[in-house]
């Protein structure tokens, strides 16, 4: 209980504060640390509440709030996605999210997620990619140089042992970004000019483009055996990126089944078609990759349980070092049936 006479404030992370977190603890350890929060979240998969998120589509973009609870806490993120966004100057993707303690429903963190998101997202890959990646893979085509893009690159350097990123998109100028962004983090990076080419050598190919149609960013001939897929575009009915032949010879790995059909790149396929929860996989329940030759997919759309994690880890390293703001978000009277009163006095 607050103390009488005290706000109850509730701990903020503001993108300022994220980001100096980000430089106190380090974005490669930070990108290893959310990996390892993330799969361990994922091997108690039972212990959540889970359900596809609640979306709001327009001509333009999505609007998407994800719930979850473990029991204990409650957390959700508030996120969009607008391809054209980027055209005029604003991001595609922005977030913000916020945990509660289960017990009394108060609100125990409310943080910026857009930054969080990358690096969650970027995790989430690398975490996929360890399991599912052919054994000793070094180098990664990254196709779609945008705002996720160095975060994939890092943590799939620090988590899944890539040491080369080879770089395609549309907009030559996205690629000088990541090659003047990854100058000096040890990862040999080379700009090419077409997604072929990116992926002449890779044993990890991530998609990571943004646009509002099916788009064919990858046809199954420019494809060969055994690579690992790691396809983070295709995120929202009506917006993927593999062409469906891809698709039927991959074996395909999700996060949640009822909205990965929904919004992955499997939602080109028959709804029964088979699929693979990630979760299985770490628990040891399903079978990752079991041959050299075998295109693993990790159909990645970004899952609540994914955000969950990565606030908690924020909340507690962010109370370690005292690296937050607080912010009086809750109306909490001393008397609580005095919300009124408090008003009043408020005035005076
Ligand atoms: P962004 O707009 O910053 O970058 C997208 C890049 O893709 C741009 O540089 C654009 O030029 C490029 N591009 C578009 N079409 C292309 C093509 N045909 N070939 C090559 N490059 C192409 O977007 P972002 O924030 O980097 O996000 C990328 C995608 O990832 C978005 O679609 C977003 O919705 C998605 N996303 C998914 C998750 C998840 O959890 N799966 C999380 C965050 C973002």
């Amino acid at each position: 209980m607050t103390p009488p006479g005290q706000l109850a404030l509730v701990p903020f992370l503001s993108v300022e504060t994220m980001m100096r977190l980000v430089h106190h603890i380090g974005l490669e350890a930070m990108l290893s640390d959310l990996a390892a929060e993330i799969e361990a979240d994922f091997a108690r998969w039972e212990s959540f509440d889970k359900v596809a998120r609640v979306a709001s589509h327009s001509d333009v973009g999505v609007i998407e709030l994800m719930p979850t609870s473990d029991g204990e806490t409650y957390g959700f993120k508030y996120v969009n996605g607008h391809p054209k966004n980027m055209k005029e100057g604003r991001q595609t993707v922005t977030a913000f999210g916020l945990l509660a303690d289960v017990s009394n429903g108060y609100p125990v963190l409310l943080s910026e997620m857009t930054l969080l998101t990358a690096l969650r997202t970027a995790a989430t890959s690398a975490m996929a990619a360890r399991w599912l990646a052919p054994l000793g893979a070094r180098t990664m085509a990254m196709i779609g140089n945008g705002a996720q893009a160095e975060f994939q690159a890092l943590a799939m350097k620090g988590v899944a042992g890539i040491g080369a990123v080879r770089l395609w998109d549309i907009d030559r100028a996205a690629t000088d970004k990541v090659v003047r962004n990854l100058a000096g983090t040890g990862l040999d990076v080379t700009a090419c000019d077409s997604a072929e080419e990116a992926m002449l050598g890779a044993q990890i190919v991530t998609t990571c483009t943004a646009d509002k149609q099916n788009a064919t960013i990858l046809t199954d001939n420019m494809l060969g055996a055994g690579v690992h897929l790691n396809a983070v575009g295709g995120d929202c009915p009506g917006k993927t990126e593999l062409h469906r032949d891809i698709l039927n010879r991959s074996s395909i790995f999700v996060e949640y089944a009822p909205q990965t059909r929904v919004e992955g790149e499997i939602q080109q396929l028959d709804p029964d078609h088979p699929v693979t929860e990630f979760w299985q996989v770490v628990t040891g329940a399903a079978e990752g990759r079991i041959s050299p030759d075998q295109v693993t997919l990790f159909d990645s759309v970004g899952f609540a349980v994914e955000d969950f994690s990565a606030l908690r880890y924020v909340r507690r390293k962010a109370q370690e070092s005292a690296l937050y703001e607080s912010l009086d978000l809750l109306a909490d009277p001393d008397d609580p049936r005095d919300l009124y009163g408090m008003v009043m006095r408020s005035t005076t």
